[in-house]
């Protein structure tokens, strides 16, 4: 194949990869402007066997998207100074959360930047951003995220800052950075603010970024300390309201598709069935629990004999989906106790969540890619199946699970036909027409009503 050909020669070339194409825009700091992605063609035909999961993380296998969102609102207020719902109304439901839900972090705050920029005060975002940059390098646990802001604080002209006394007396008592916000914030843009060069919107950009990860990592690192009733309470008024939470059916298919339910897969199906009611309000008549059983007791056979791989596969970075699938296989653990299962089927499913590695196969986060290339691309996706060890051949016994327009983009450009919507709350507003199946009823709905897309 010649390696540089015409436009025409392209087009012919283009023209036999697919016959549906995804255009994706990339961020304003790139070109091109944007790129076509072939898709693969939507596959409807019964599985034969299923070789692999590939799943999102947010909004399809746990809920944090009220802790994004609440982050990404924060950003915005830090920047406008306009701290309480008095002074700014906050996001808008319908219009931006859209926007700001299952795209890359860049999207989200260019997105909000472009819209919101209007309220910005030149002082609040100095201010703030200091105080971001400052706690990210001092306090965060991301290597990455510390050396970003690293170089954005080089390009902005602002390394001045790491040999001023008081940033000395902070490396040394970080402690006191907490407490000290305010602080902070005043001392470093009385002292620096001149430094700053006029900002670009792309300069806008990527202080929204440091700002909205500082507010997102530090929530994080509470959860991580066990404070998540404290951080209900104190952002949603709410001590019960759960922060991180698995999404309905996932434990029932983690142990199903992995072949640990056996024989007694059958007897969790009336709790299955309880979860797809509460998501999308679907009832079974009498006989037709009964025939679920039986097609429950099937599949289950089949998995114990040829287990499926899963995946993660998450445009969040590693610090980030590390924390999170922690505090969600907790919450599964304790769950456990609690189902009809024999002592010794619970012992066994209790080891193996104790921790989420003894679980998926594969774990992809942003961290294995960058920025640029997080869904909608299909770099991720793509990775997932390398690392799953499944050949191009097999992408057709592959299922792809995924809760936004982006990510059911990026399961088809990674050569997955068979992309499975599952829309919760916050995103059924997206659009999916990427998607294969539109499930509305969750991973439920794909057990119970689907059959996994296996024959019934
Ligand atoms: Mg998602």
């Amino acid at each position: 194949m010649k390696k540089i050909i015409s436009k025409n020669e392209a087009v012919e070339l283009f023209k036999n990869l697919s016959d549906e194409f995804a255009v994706i825009k990339n961020p304003e700091y790139i070109l091109p402007e944007f790129e076509l992605a072939p898709l693969a063609p939507k596959l409807t035909s019964p599985l034969a066997n299923l070789t692999a999961a590939v799943m999102d993380m947010d909004g399809t296998t746990t809920t944090t998207e009220e802790l994004c969102i609440h982050s990404l609102e924060y950003m915005i207020r830090k920047l406008s100074g306009k701290m309480t719902v008095e002074s700014w109304i906050g996001l808008d439901h319908i219009v931006d959360y859209p926007n700001i839900i299952g795209n890359s972090t860049t999207k989200h705050v260019e997105y909000l930047i472009n819209k919101y920029q209007y309220l910005f005060i030149d002082e609040n975002i100095k201010s703030s951003y200091f105080y971001a940059a400052i706690w990210t390098i001092l306090i965060g646990n991301d290597d990455k995220r510390k050396e970003e802001v690293t170089i954005n604080l080089t390009n902005l002209n602002l390394t001045e800052i790491f040999r001023d006394g008081f940033y000395k007396r902070l490396e040394i008592d970080s402690v006191s950075l907490v407490k000290s916000e305010h602080e902070i914030s005043e001392y470093f843009s009385q002292r620096f603010s001149d430094r700053f060069p006029a900002l670009s919107r792309t300069d806008l950009v990527k202080i929204g970024i440091d700002v909205y990860y500082q507010r997102y990592h530090e929530i994080l690192q509470r959860i991580k300390r066990g404070e998540s009733k404290n951080i209900s309470t104190e952002l949603f008024n709410d001590p019960d309201k759960h922060l991180i939470q698995p999404m309905p059916g996932i434990l029932f298919f983690i142990c199903l598709v992995k072949g640990w339910l056996g024989n007694e897969a059958e007897v969790l199906v009336e709790r299955l069935i309880e979860e797809y009611r509460l998501k999308s309000g679907r009832n079974f008549e009498q006989i037709e629990i009964g025939e679920l059983r039986k097609r429950i007791a099937l599949i289950s056979k089949q998995f114990k004999k040829h287990p499926a791989k899963i995946a993660i596969v998450t445009s969040s970075i590693f610090y980030e989906a590390d924390i999170v699938m922690s505090e969600v296989f907790s919450v599964l653990t304790s769950q456990i106790s609690g189902l009809p299962l024999s002592l010794e089927l619970k012992d066994f499913i209790r080891q193996k969540f104790a921790s989420y590695r003894n679980v998926y196969d594969a774990f992809v986060t942003a961290s294995d890619s960058t920025e640029m290339r997080l869904k909608p691309h299909r770099d991720l996706y793509s990775i997932a199946l390398h690392q799953l060890n499944v050949p191009t051949t097999d992408f057709d016994n592959v299922i792809g699970f995924e809760d936004s327009e982006s990510g059911t983009i990026a399961i088809r450009a990674a050569g997955i036909g068979r992309c499975v919507a599952v829309p919760f709350a916050q995103t059924k507003g997206h659009n999916f027409d990427a998607a294969t199946y539109i499930c509305t009823g969750g991973v439920p709905e794909v057990i119970l009503s689907h059959n996994i897309f296996f024959k019934k």
